[in-house]
Formats: C-alpha cells, sequence, structure tokens
C-alpha cells in the first residue's frame, strides 16, 4: 500500500500521516519524487488500510497494491500522463499506455523502435533512418554506450554517437532510444534521446532506477537475463516510485539451458505483464533469438500474444554491423515484420469481435 501525498502537501501534514502511520505500527519508507509518497512496508498493510490516513489532509490518494510493487500493480496507479492525472475514484485499472512526444506506446497502434544495436557512422545512421521509417517504424534505436559481456569488444561511440543517432531520427521524424549504462550518463543522454534504455544486465542497478525514476524522459526497461517477472516489475518500481511513471517493459529473453537460440524468448511474459500492471510492454526477438531466421517468426508471435510492439535490430548491411549481427535483419524483413505485425494486430481486433458476435 502507498500513500500518495498533493504535491502541495506541507512538511508538517506528511509528519501528520507518517505519526499516524507509526501509531498504527507500520513500519514504511519515505519516497521524494515530485511529490511525497509513503509506502508501507514489511508486510503490514491492512494495518495502514485501517489507520485511517485516507482523507487526511494532505493525502492525494491511499493506493493498495498486491505485494512489493503497489505503483506498478496497483488497481489504481498513476496512468496516461502519471501521478498527476491519477484517478482517485473507484477502483479500477489505469489506461494502458502513455504518449511519448505525441506518439502513443500501450495505446491502440503499435510502436515500432528499430535500428542497428550500435551506433554506426553518419551516413550508415542516415540510411538505415530512412529504411526504419520508410517500413513504418515508430522510433530509431541505437547504442551508443554498448554493455559488451568482453571489455575488447566494440564499446560504442559515446556522446557523438548520440548526436549522430539524434539527427538521423529528426530526419525522418523518428523518436530515438538510446541506452545508459549508468547514472552519470542521464544528463548527457537526455539531450538527446526520447526514451532511455536500462540494458538487461543493469536491470538490479537500484541506484541507476533510482536516478531514472528522477528523470522526466520516458524509460524502456529491460528484462534481465535471469531475472523472474516479480523482480523486472520490482525494477519498474523503482523507477516510478522514484517520481517517474513513463515506464515500457522490454522482453528480450531469458537465460536457459538451451543453447540452440542465443537466449530463450519467454512470451509467456506478455500475457502476465498485460494482467498485472498498466505498463505497456515491448518485445525484443532479436536479442531473444540472437540469430536473424527466427526474428520474423518471434516478432508475429509476440504481436499475437498481446505485445505493445517491438524492438528490433535492422542494418542496411546486416553483416557488417558493429555489433550482433547475427540477428540483426535487413530492411526488407523490417518491413516483413512490421505488415505482418499490423495484419495480425487487426486480425486480433477482428477476431476479438467475431468471436463476441457468434459465440458471446
Ligand atoms: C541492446 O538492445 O542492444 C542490448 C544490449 O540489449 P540487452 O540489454 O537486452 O542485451
Ligand atoms: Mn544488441
Amino acid at each position: 500500500m502507498i500513500v500518495l501525498m498533493e504535491p502541495t502537501a506541507t512538511e508538517g501534514q506528511i509528519a501528520d500521516v507518517v505519526e499516524r502511520l507509526i501509531a498504527a505500527g507500520v513500519s514504511m519508507q519515505r519516497l521524494d519524487g515530485d511529490r511525497v509518497t509513503i509506502a508501507a512496508t514489511g508486510g503490514n498493510t491492512a494495518a495502514a488500510g485501517d489507520s485511517g490516513v485516507d482523507g487526511m489532509a494532505g493525502v492525494a490518494a491511499v493506493i493498495a497494491g498486491s505485494g512489493g510493487t503497489p505503483m506498478v500493480t496497483a488497481r489504481e496507479s498513476p496512468g496516461n500522463g502519471g501521478v498527476a492525472t491519477l484517478a482517485t475514484g473507484p477502483a479500477a485499472r489505469p489506461e494502458r499506455g502513455f504518449q511519448v512526444r505525441g506518439r502513443w506506446i500501450g495505446g491502440t497502434g503499435l510502436f515500432f523502435a528499430a535500428g542497428p544495436c550500435s551506433v554506426e557512422d553518419p551516413e550508415t545512421m542516415a540510411a538505415i533512418a530512412a529504411e526504419v521509417a520508410a517500413a513504418g517504424g515508430t522510433a530509431l534505436r541505437a547504442g551508443a554506450y554498448k554493455p559488451r559481456s568482453s571489455p575488447y569488444s566494440f564499446q560504442g561511440m559515446g556522446e557523438a554517437g548520440l548526436a549522430t543517432a539524434r539527427s538521423a531520427a529528426d530526419a525522418h521524424g523518428l523518436l530515438l532510444v538510446s541506452e545508459v549504462l549508468d547514472a552519470t550518463q542521464i544528463p548527457i543522454a537526455t539531450r538527446y534521446v526520447d526514451i532511455l534504455q536500462v540494458g538487461a544486465r543493469n536491470m538490479y542497478n537500484t541506484s541507476l532506477l533510482r536516478e531514472l525514476g528522477r528523470s522526466r524522459r520516458p524509460v524502456l526497461l529491460k528484462r534481465g537475463l535471469a531475472a523472474t517477472i516479480d523482480e523486472w516489475l520490482s525494477a519498474a518500481e523503482y523507477i516510478v516510485s522514484a517520481g517517474n511513471p513513463r515506464v515500457i517493459l522490454c522482453e528480450r529473453g531469458i537465460r536457459t539451458f538451451e543453447t540452440a537460440t542465443r537466449n530463450t524468448l519467454d512470451l509467456n511474459a506478455v500475457p502476465v505483464v498485460r494482467e498485472r500492471t498498466h505498463l505497456p510492454i515491448l518485445v525484443d526477438p532479436s536479442h531473444g533469438t540472437g540469430l536473424r531466421t527466427y526474428v520474423r517468426p518471434m516478432a508475429r508471435a509476440a504481436i499475437a500474444c498481446g505485445a505493445d510492439g517491438l524492438l528490433i535490430e535492422v542494418h542496411t548491411d546486416p553483416d557488417r554491423a558493429l555489433s550482433d549481427a547475427a540477428q540483426t535483419i535487413d530492411p526488407l524483413t523490417l518491413r516483413q515484420v512490421i505488415r505482418d505485425a499490423e495484419a495480425i494486430r487487426a486480425a486480433g481486433e477482428v477476431d476479438d469481435a467475431y468471436s463476441r458476435a457468434t459465440i458471446g
């Protein structure tokens, strides 16, 4: 359970709420974001519910969440537009999805982020961005800070890469998604990037997550290599509870005993996440399979099971991509992937209506 204070709540009002919770025997944690939230911790949420803080001066809402992730799995929680537009009416799921610079993610349409694994030279980036736009993409993706398994692999182009990717995206009206590896990169990246990516290897980096929570920039949170869905949602909770409601989850495959593919794309996660949280979810079949021939079939499956869109690695000359060449598709395949995805989404809507009409 969390107590969400009004943005205008005074320190005195916050202290009164804390005192009331202490009197009820509730342990708690105070989180200072856009506004103060007080999260009841330690399994004593029933006492917190009975404490009567609901209705105290300065309290905007008391949110009954399940487990340790009240802000991302709450029946009422910050939805579109975030904490400031919290619905305090009857318990209802918040609206799914939100806008990033006017483009919806998690709404009725699909969201496609595509581009090279790493930012490359300006000519290559310009050519790839043109292909992404022509295929119907929403955002250009490209890493300038690369979390490589080997310290001897290409580590990315840093700020110069961000500038290159930004101009390629702008030339075609695309949003830009790019990864930050640590909190010091956030101020630099926010000068160029519309959506800050947290890579699988950083999903447990709680100080980075908190810092991203203080940022106003939407965050694309990849699932950790061996993270359970609960742990992934807890990582999202770090960001949302620190004041940033615009988190996009991205399933990118998990480590299993299987070696025929780089990872095992866990599409079970899509309906599970859709049931448990209002946050939008993308699927990344590039890292999920590691091999370009499997990207298109798994992209189809991802949309069929309810993903809000895809994150795809594409290059005008895939074999020469600076990183992740084996899983990088060519522009023609990207067009097919996006066309398939739109057709599957449309068929799903028809099928729902058809089933209701004919079966009930
Ligand atoms: C990437 O998107 O290029 C990337 C490094 O992904 P992940 O963190 O999922 O491995
Ligand atoms: Mn990659």
